[in-house]
């Protein structure tokens, strides 16, 4: 993704306590009714806290109890696995809703042929596959100047989108390109754990 110069707002995980780039880390949330929200798109208001979506560090803020203090809101009854589910959930669900949306607005390409097409006419702003799609195919689609993802299996994709499985589509928007870019590589540095 393309950045225009200048310093990078940081944050700090409250499992590792390392400083990122704050588009690196998941920001979550507490609900009103004593719950956590995962601000997937860091966009919603309140105390927020920062965590690496990674394993370790979910385990971590969970079991040193650093989300009560964080929040500053007690937080009961959260497992790792729990947040680990509840963070991915909310990324695979912003993920698709976004695709709906691109839909609605007509800047979504399903099919192997469209793609094609429109990948020739350097009209696609993102490229995603399926993740069970085939290795073959995954490579055939790839554009060197062309940004994609992994994202879901064929028939998520087919039951949204389709009848039949679906594993490439794109994006021709950039903005939204670039938000659908974004949750998708939360998505996958949580299934790297
Ligand atoms: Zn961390």
């Amino acid at each position: 993704m393309l950045r225009l110069k200048g310093k990078k707002p940081e944050r700090r995980c409250v499992g590792c306590w390392s400083r990122k780039d704050k588009g690196e880390l998941v920001r979550l949330v507490a609900s009103d009714d004593g719950g956590l929200v995962v601000d997937v798109e860091h966009k919603l208001e309140g105390r927020g806290m920062y965590l690496c979506p990674r394993r370790e560090c979910m385990k971590k803020v969970v079991r040193k109890d650093r989300i009560s203090k964080a929040l500053r809101r007690r937080i009961e009854g959260v497992t790792p696995e729990a947040l680990e589910t509840l963070i991915y959930e909310a990324h695979k669900e912003r993920f698709f809703s976004l695709l709906h949306f691109c839909r609605k607005v007509g800047c979504l390409i399903t099919g192997r042929e469209a793609v094609r097409k429109e990948l020739k006419r350097g009209r696609v702003s993102l490229l995603i596959l399926a993740k069970d799609l085939s290795d073959r195919s995954k490579r055939a689609f790839h554009c060197p100047m062309v940004p994609w993802v992994e994202v879901g299996r064929l028939k998520e994709y087919g039951e949204a989108f389709s009848t039949k499985p679906l594993g490439v589509l794109a994006v021709t928007e950039a903005g939204l390109a670039r938000r659908l870019f974004f949750v998708a590589e939360k998505l996958r540095q949580i299934e790297e754990g």
